[in-house]
């Protein structure tokens, strides 16, 4: 195939998933650029199973790896720039735009977003600061944290369909929920996206983000192999609570154990495989709806095939 990217052959997916576990990719794909990942997908065969990886920082692969072929953005499509958008305060040389985008491919860190963001003082995209994955994860994921989400702060994204070809689409062709996005079904990856911000006249959203990043740090075991919260938090409950009140901080499988700091966080240690954390995933799941009633839903994705 006629590109300028790199493409391996089982590539081992632990060495690209925060949780460090996961078997190897049949075809793994980084793009030099935008072009070169649409020149790529023009040319896959139509059967081909596809999976987009950002920063795997929400993603347990299983031990068997991924049959199929994984499109990695992360390092590859991270352009950033400064736009205007609709809608200006002020009249002739004072103008200052309202509303201001900023254009974000989807390989970018969210936390390099949100430095830009605040560098040119800008409020909107501060609870992206802490967040550890690509604009691509949290797009699919509606990333979100602090009160803050990704989708309200759309104001429209580039897709690219099976046949390569691209679209943009406004954020209104999405529909989104907690930690849920449902995309036109011709869309089978986002390449870019440009974000709504507005003036940070008086520094109160850069002190929201600071304050967010010191609450997280306090709560959460930062730093540790892990994909954030494992479930989704059950309405007007908190799944990290849940599995606290059944006695199952500390529960290890294997390598994995769910977080002493933070219920919802199962940490991995060296030596930890996919099923580890699969197990204790549908451990922490039975337990909690035994004693509970109530179903715990995982918020990260699981894929691939088992060892
Ligand atoms: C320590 C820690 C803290 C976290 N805190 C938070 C938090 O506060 N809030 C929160 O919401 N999440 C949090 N997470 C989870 C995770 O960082 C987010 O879900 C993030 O958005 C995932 O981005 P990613 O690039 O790592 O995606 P990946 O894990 O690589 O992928 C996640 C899903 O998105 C899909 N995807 C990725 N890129 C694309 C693309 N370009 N097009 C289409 N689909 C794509 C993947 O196929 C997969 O289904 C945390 C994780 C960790 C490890």
């Amino acid at each position: 195939m006629n590109v300028r990217g790199s493409i391996k052959h089982n590539e081992l997916l632990s060495r690209h998933t925060s949780w460090r576990v996961g078997g190897p990719a049949r075809t793994f794909f980084e793009p030099a650029d935008r072009e070169d990942l649409i020149t790529f997908v023009r040319a896959l065969p139509a059967e081909e199973p596809l999976l987009w990886l950002g920063l795997g920082s929400n993603l347990l692969v299983r031990d068997g790896g991924f049959a199929g072929t994984v499109i990695h953005l992360h390092g590859a499509l991270g352009a950033l720039r400064l736009g205007t958008g609709d809608g200006v305060q002020g009249t002739g040389q004072d103008a200052v735009p309202a509303v201001q985008t900023i254009y974000a491919e989807a390989g970018t860190h969210c936390a390099r977003l949100a430095k830009f963001a605040k560098d040119g003082k800008l409020a909107g995209l501060g609870f992206m600061a802490g967040i550890p994955g690509t604009v691509g994860g949290a797009l699919a994921m509606n990333a979100g944290a602090w009160g803050g989400e990704t989708w309200p702060q759309v104001s429209e994204a580039e897709i690219i369909r099976r046949d390569g070809g691209t679209e943009w689409l406004p954020a209104g062709d999405f529909r989104f929920a907690y930690r849920e996005v449902e995309v036109p079904q011709r869309a089978i990856g986002f390449i870019a996206a440009r974000f709504n911000v507005t003036p940070d006249a008086d520094g109160s959203h850069e002190r929201y983000t600071r304050e967010s990043l010191a609450k997280r740090k306090a709560t959460q075991p930062v730093g540790k192999p892990s994909a954030g919260s494992t479930f989704r938090n059950p309405v007007g409950d908190h799944a990290a609570r849940l599995i606290e009140s059944c006695g199952l901080k500390g529960h290890r499988i294997g390598g994995a154990t769910v977080s002493v700091q933070h219920a919802n966080f199962v940490l991995t240690e060296d030596g930890a495989c996919a099923a580890d954390v699969e197990q204790l995933i549908a451990h922490l799941q039975a337990t909690v709806k035994a004693k509970t009633g109530i179903a715990l839903h995982a918020e990260v994705k699981i894929v691939g095939d088992a060892a």
